[in-house]
């Protein structure tokens, strides 16, 4: 059986500490989110993922959601878990309070997120949905989609869900195919069908509302050419001001699929049949509608890589403190036993410090981001917004990519530490690595956000989003150059940003001549700007802990730690960023060296 214990302590640091998340409050909106209230909202999250979802992770897997007829119904315990959630008002966090919500920070969302996901990652993927669908329509509805549906997905009564992946259509959304056909009323009839839809159909809530994309008849083929529309399960009824699902529409669930992990997430076929919709955003920029739902759901996505991780390394390090193996040389020898707990191995401590490393790293990179998103809809001058909006931009495929890569390199390396008792099922251990995986390859898979960051954030107002990374980086490094005492954090940095320099001006000039040149380095330079940046938020939670140690109330071991960790990092997990270098160096050549038929 797998633990779980909400990391308060290291995400208060990472906020208060190093992000001084306490400004937020001074933004226009925002003011209720002093550190006083985040702290007690994240107790109160806690306790939710603790004792609510968190029981339900190892059941769901094992007993996972049924079909039958139309009907999906989720494991034993969900649809009382989710009432429980909404009941707790968990899905109106950031939703606008003349919608019902409570208008807190994004940030402080998604380390909701991150609980939830760590606590029950398929259970918490419906209301991540529904946060999202919220989000698009409020930026792209017109008032009257507005008024009927964001108060019900802010109170989580109706789900929400992001339709655009059809069979012979996945990273490439210009192959779409579904058909929407004005209906004369100022409504559609929606028709096709979609495949891999999350939350799709489920016993969850009253309705569900399904953010669809299709095409209208007179689209110009490819991207350029889809729209978005809402059709909801059922059509919305106005009982004198109260809306309530009424008869349904003509969208069914044909099937649910079976899988490798995320057993109690039901992934849903759905087939729409001249369904009622109506259009959200302009006809034809459906994609700029989606990337809000999608942004969104990038930056969430990341989140579950983190929130697995830590349930990984929570196990394995109490697995590692109780299980007795082998003798250390000149080991405890203390009690009589005939073997050390193997945390006292260095290739244990090898496997944890990596885990801790990359996971308290990730963190810190994904509240940093997290962060701008709300100085980007927020603070009062607009150069300041669109810095901010610049900087969530280029590091949402990283957040995406690199998290869940280390989401489910942590989960790997869980298993390794609980050996053979990792691979069975009974620990619970092995389901971390199967419901990690497929944060990878959702939302675009990782390969497609090396593209994204190569391919369009690079280039951007010619590297106009990339200064929002290395002009600080840059002013940290000049900051501490004659600090003694941070050198053996600010060297490698250095270093590793002096090769991130290079590879972005190399990536540059190539790409130029030979397009193909960027795409093959795309997924060694998200690799290289993750390895770096997590590098100098690294050399800042150090700073940060040592300026605080010794402070009044100051948890000595905890900061301690930080800084030994933050030395790891730059010494064990850094020097990565070099192979990411050559491997850029050198260029396509080899990579498109044979000939598809010669494999
Ligand atoms: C459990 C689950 C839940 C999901 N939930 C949803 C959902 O709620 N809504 C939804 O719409 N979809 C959902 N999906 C679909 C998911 O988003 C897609 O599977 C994903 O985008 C990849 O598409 P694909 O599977 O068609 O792979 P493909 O697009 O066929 O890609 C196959 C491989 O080719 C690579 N590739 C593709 N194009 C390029 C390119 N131009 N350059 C380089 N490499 C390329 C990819 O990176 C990948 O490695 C879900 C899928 C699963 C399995």
């Amino acid at each position: 059986m797998t633990t779980y214990r909400a990391p308060l302590d290291d995400v208060r640091f990472v906020l208060h500490d190093v992000l001084d998340a306490g400004r937020l409050a001074g933004l226009a909106g925002l003011q209720d989110a002093t550190p006083d209230v985040v702290d007690a909202v994240l107790d109160q999250a806690a306790r939710l993922a603790e004792t609510v979802l968190f029981p339900l992770n190892q059941t769901g897997d094992a007993e996972g959601c049924t079909y039958d007829n139309g009907v999906v119904r989720t494991p034993a315990g969900f649809p009382q878990a989710y009432a429980t959630y909404i009941a707790g008002g968990w899905t109106s966090v950031t939703a606008d309070p003349c919608y019902g919500g409570q208008g807190l920070p994004a940030l402080l969302n998604f380390v909701v997120d991150e609980f939830m996901t760590s606590a029950n990652m398929a259970l918490a993927m419906v209301p991540g949905l529904s946060h999202g669908a919220y989000h698009a329509i409020a930026a792209h509805g017109d008032d009257a989609l507005k008024a009927t549906y964001l108060p019900k997905l802010a109170d989580g009564t109706w789900t929400g869900t992001m339709c655009l992946t059809e069979p012979q259509c996945g990273s490439d959304l210009g192959l779409i195919r579904s058909k929407a056909v004005p209906a004369g009323d100022g409504s559609f009839r929606i028709s096709g069908t979609k495949i891999f839809i999350t939350a799709g159909e489920h016993d969850l809530a009253e309705t569900i509302v399904h953010l669809v994309l299709a095409r209208l008849p007179d689209a110009p083929p490819g991207t350029r050419g889809v729209s978005m529309f809402l059709v909801p399960k059922h059509l919305p009824v106005d009982d004198g001001g109260a809306t309530r699902p009424g008869a349904r529409n003509g969208v069914v669930c044909t099937g649910i699929e079976t899988k490798m992990g995320i057993h109690g997430s039901p992934t849903c076929t759905l087939v729409f049949d001249e369904a009622t919709g109506w259009l959200v955003g302009a006809p034809h920029k459906g994609m700029r509608a989606m990337f809000t739902m999608m942004n969104d759901a990038r930056l969430a996505v990341g989140i579950q890589g983190l929130g697995v991780g830590e349930l990984a390394y929570q196990n394995a390090l109490a697995y590692a403190r109780e299980r007795r193996q082998g003798r250390v040389p000149g080991g405890r020898a203390d009690d009589g036993v005939a073997a050390d707990p193997i945390i006292d191995h260095a290739d244990i401590r090898r496997m944890l410090m990596t885990m801790k490393a990359q996971l308290e790293g990730g963190r810190a990179l994904a509240y940093w981001t997290a962060l701008h998103v709300d100085l980007a809809s927020r603070h009062p001058d607009p150069a300041r917004r669109r810095a901010a909006d610049d900087l969530v931009a280029l590091m949402t495929p990283v957040v995406k990519a690199h998290l869940t890569d280390l989401g489910q390199d942590i989960a790997d390396l869980a298993i390794q530490v609980h050996g053979g008792y990792g691979y069975i099922r009974e620990t619970g251990i092995e389901q971390l690595l199967r419901d990690a995986r497929i944060a990878r390859i959702y939302e675009g898979t990782n390969g497609i956000q090396a593209l994204d960051l190569v391919g369009r954030k690079l280039g951007e107002g010619a590297g106009r989003l990339l200064r929002q990374v290395f002009h600080p980086i840059d002013a940290f490094l000049a900051d501490h150059r004659d600090d003694p005492v941070a050198a053996p954090l600010t060297g490698p940095l250095a270093k590793a940003f002096g090769r991130l320099q290079l590879a972005t001006g190399l990536i540059a000039r190539t790409a130029l001549k030979d397009p193909s040149e960027a795409t093959a380095a795309a997924h060694d330079y998200l690799k290289l700007l993750g390895l770096v940046t997590v590098g100098w938020l690294w050399a800042r939670m150090a700073l940060a802990a040592r300026a605080k140690a010794g402070g009044p109330g100051a948890d000595a071991r905890f900061l301690d730690a930080k800084v030994k960790t933050a030395t790891f990092y730059m010494q064990h997990i850094l020097p990565q960023a070099a192979a990411h270098a050559a491997a850029i160096a050198a260029g396509a050549g080899s990579v498109m060296a044979l000939d598809a038929d010669a494999f």
